[in-house]
């Protein structure tokens, strides 16, 4: 196999060739004749092409295949192991990998843990390993065939300098170049993304849930992020902040939040705020996945807990889906550990708010913490493949 990463970067100055292999990698298996039917070009320019694609290695062909159309024609198909990428989400805490290759096949996932209040060159580090490890494991030569890696992040992305910049949870991640330092480590192109744009992403792309022009993904952690996709588009706001859900008031004279407003969504329906809670009824100080185990088993005091979150999570999605009119709202992170009593408490709350006339689905995601590293590596994999990832994205 020769260096894929030389050829997709030939590859990104020649439209023809790029428009067709991407129309094979979409299609997965095809013929010559549909990718013509497709594109819109002579038969010998796409199969010049396609034969050049085969002899890079970057697809394979099988001859003559079923008449389409009515004439036979050769058949091509994307070879799966030609290139692949991989995704980070950065969860704080916490990172995520998924390895995906170029028929976005998951090939595999690993979770390690974080401390937050580790310098961001640690985490840097962590990050690198991590993405060392899981194509290593996989036997997948990094500098050959991953041909793009990308990384979700809590941070605010400063574009014009490629740093990172705080937020309140993570003071200490200030002029971050992330970028800059994986790319120099890994000699790997590397794109920077806010965390929940990636997340809706990889929730379109892997979670099962068909082809959904409007959805929101709302992911419930130590923070509580939103991705939004609207007719299609991934939004992104003038600080690529939009969906920052945790942060919108849900009950003005509430407690102060880390960000110094009253009231926010965090303070009540958070990974952290519903542990507290739970604390404070028990004198139990249990981790979130415990908690989430217990409200399982239909322990009391847990199921109160998530009584309570979710009457504020509701008041959250209402707004939301006043705002955004998506099809699907998907939540997602470890809360979908705590099951059915979760999401029927949830549901409940929002028929009592008078949502259910507007027939939109509330669903968990089945993507565990995994839904931002696997929209990552898609996302890695379109912009590796697009001269203008924005256009897809
Ligand atoms: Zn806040």
């Amino acid at each position: 196999m020769s260096d894929v990463r030389g050829l997709v970067e030939q590859m990104r100055g020649n439209r023809t060739k790029l428009a067709i292999f991407n129309t094979v990698r979409q299609l997965g298996r095809t013929t010559a004749l549909d990718v013509e039917f497709r594109i819109g070009l002579s038969r010998p320019t796409v199969l010049k092409y396609l034969e050049q694609l085969a002899d890079d290695g970057l697809v394979i062909e099988h001859g003559e295949g079923e008449p389409s159309g009515g004439r036979p024609s050769r058949v091509f198909e994307i070879r799966s192991s030609a290139a692949f990428s991989v995704g980070v989400d950065f969860g704080a805490p916490g990172l995520t990998f998924a390895l995906v290759d170029v028929s976005k096949g998951v090939i595999d996932k690993m979770e390690v843990e974080t401390d937050l209040e580790e310098p961001p060159s640690l985490t840097a580090k962590r990050m690198e390993d991590g993405i060392r490890q899981i194509t290593l494991r996989n036997e997948v030569e990094l500098e050959e065939r991953v041909i793009a890696v990308a990384v979700g992040v809590p941070c605010y992305i400063e574009r014009e300098t490629e740093l990172l910049q705080p937020i309140p949870r993570l003071p200490h991640w200030e002029n971050v170049p992330l970028k800059a330092v994986l790319e120099r480590e890994l000699e790997v192109p590397v794109y920077i993304e806010t965390g929940p744009r990636l997340m809706v992403i990889g929730e379109r792309e892997f979670g099962g849930g068909g082809d959904v022009r409007n959805m929101v993904y709302i992911h419930v952690r130590e923070g509580i992020g939103m991705g939004v996709i609207v007719d299609g588009r991934v939004l992104k706001g003038s600080k690529e902040d939009v969906g920052e859900i945790g942060h919108t008031v849900v009950w003005p004279q509430g407690p102060v939040c880390i960000c110094g407003r009253r009231g926010c969504l965090e303070v009540f329906a958070s990974e952290p705020a519903m542990v507290r809670r739970m604390e404070e009824m028990t004198g139990r100080r249990i981790g979130p996945h415990q908690l989430f185990s217990e409200v399982r088993d239909g322990v009391p005091e847990a199921r109160k807990v998530i009584e309570e979150a979710m009457y504020y999570l509701a008041i959250a999605i209402v707004n939301v889906v006043e705002l955004f009119d998506p099809e699907v709202v998907v939540v997602g992170g470890n809360i979908v550990q705590g099951g059915e009593f979760v999401l029927r408490t949830l549901r409940e709350k929002l028929e009592g708010m008078k949502l259910d006339h507007r027939g939109v689905e509330v669903r968990f995601s089945s993507l565990g913490v995994y839904a931002g590293a696997l929209g990552a590596a898609s996302f890695a994999m379109e912009s590796a493949f697009n001269p203008f990832p924005e256009a897809s994205a």
